[in-house]
């Protein structure tokens, strides 16, 4: 995948491909960030521009996409691209790491430059860390190294401070929606419950049954719609019923917390539309008529005062309180 297609980072990604064209870019870099934003894409992307045969297609500004080069870089079978990642046991043997360094010193076999991209880099241990270093002070010529990783704080600071450091943030929920469906074929409802509570990871979105959150949001949004109008105690309380779901079982604890997460990312969108924010930071855009009518009901202050209680509602949750219990607090308060 080119840099032009992958969603969001649009900064970083371009000051990546700046720097790969005119040569500055760093041999030994950290891609750092949360899991599933897309850095080993990113990573993949960088090796097909670096090796790329026909970069005049983009004005040299990205890789093709097209090219034998870029085709094989992308199934993983180019000669000079080496991806390491943890096996079975989690971790990236010290022998992987050995062999991609002495692969590393010959020249480039078919392309204009080596890769070595290690994903999860968190699972070098120690030995496979120390092993490392040499070459990430000085890589051979013609050759990049890319550690990609969410636990930069589980790598030697001898290993960090031979790497520029490159952080990739988390998407917005609008760019996740997109990612799930042009890449995953998602519907747009379900790809927008699933984005808005995906934390900005599209590992995260996908981790999750497409039910589940279309269930967690549809479950936020009826409790919304019956207390916005309303301070009736028994329309809040039936609200409350909806929250909790079926039974009173163990698994309840999770749904309520999935339906406490829709509700708090709804009630973030109210104020993000109570304060004029672009319509494009929405995590529910395709709720947009469920927003515009409760946004007749909430005042900045009532969604402060909800998106607060429905915080600590969470935290009470994760203390072991009663799902119920916590339900019927959180109804009475929005
Ligand atoms: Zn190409």
């Amino acid at each position: 995948m080119a840099f032009r297609d992958i969603t969001g980072h649009r900064h970083l990604l371009d000051l990546i491909v700046r720097a790969t064209v005119r040569g500055t870019l760093p041999p030994s870099l950290i891609f750092a960030g949360p899991e599933g934003v897309g850095k080993r894409m990113a990573a993949v992307s960088l090796a097909q521009i670096m090796n790329c045969t026909a970069l005049e297609k983009t004005g040299g500004k990205d890789a093709c996409g097209e090219c034998a080069a870029c085709k094989r870089i992308g199934r993983g079978v180019h000669a000079d691209v080496l991806m390491l990642e943890p096996g079975e046991t989690g971790i990236i043997k010290i022998d992987q790491v050995r062999d991609a360094i002495e692969r590393a010193a010959y020249r480039p076999f078919e392309g204009r430059r080596r890769v070595v991209i290690v994903d999860d880099a968190e699972s070098l241990n120690g030995d496979a860390q120390n092993a490392l270093l040499k070459t990430l002070e000085e890589p051979p010529p013609a050759s990049t190294f890319v550690l990609v990783t969410a636990r930069p704080d589980m790598l030697l600071p001898t290993v960090l401070s031979r790497c520029q450091r490159l952080r990739f943030g988390r998407l917005a929920p609008a760019e996740v929606a997109d990612i799930l469906m042009r890449n995953h074929e998602y519907a747009e409802g379900d790809a927008y419950a699933a984005a808005s509570l995906s934390d900005g990871s599209i590992g995260r979105a996908l981790e999750g049954g497409t039910d589940e959150f279309v269930d967690a949001r549809d479950a936020a949004a009826s409790l919304l719609e019956s207390v916005a109008t309303s301070s009736d105690p028994g329309r809040r309380l039936s609200g409350a019923k909806v929250l909790t779901g079926s039974a009173g079982g163990g698994s309840d604890r999770e749904e309520l917390a999935r339906r406490l997460c829709a509700l708090s990312s709804i009630i973030r969108d109210l104020g993000a539309l109570l304060s004029r924010a672009d319509q494009r930071c929405l995590a529910n855009q395709d709720l947009r008529p469920l927003l515009d009518r409760l946004q007749k009901s909430f005042d900045p202050d009532r969604v402060l005062r909800a998106f607060s209680a429905v915080d600590r509602a969470l935290a009470a949750l994760e203390r072991n309180a009663s799902p119920k219990i916590v339900a019927d607090w959180l109804a009475f308060q929005i």
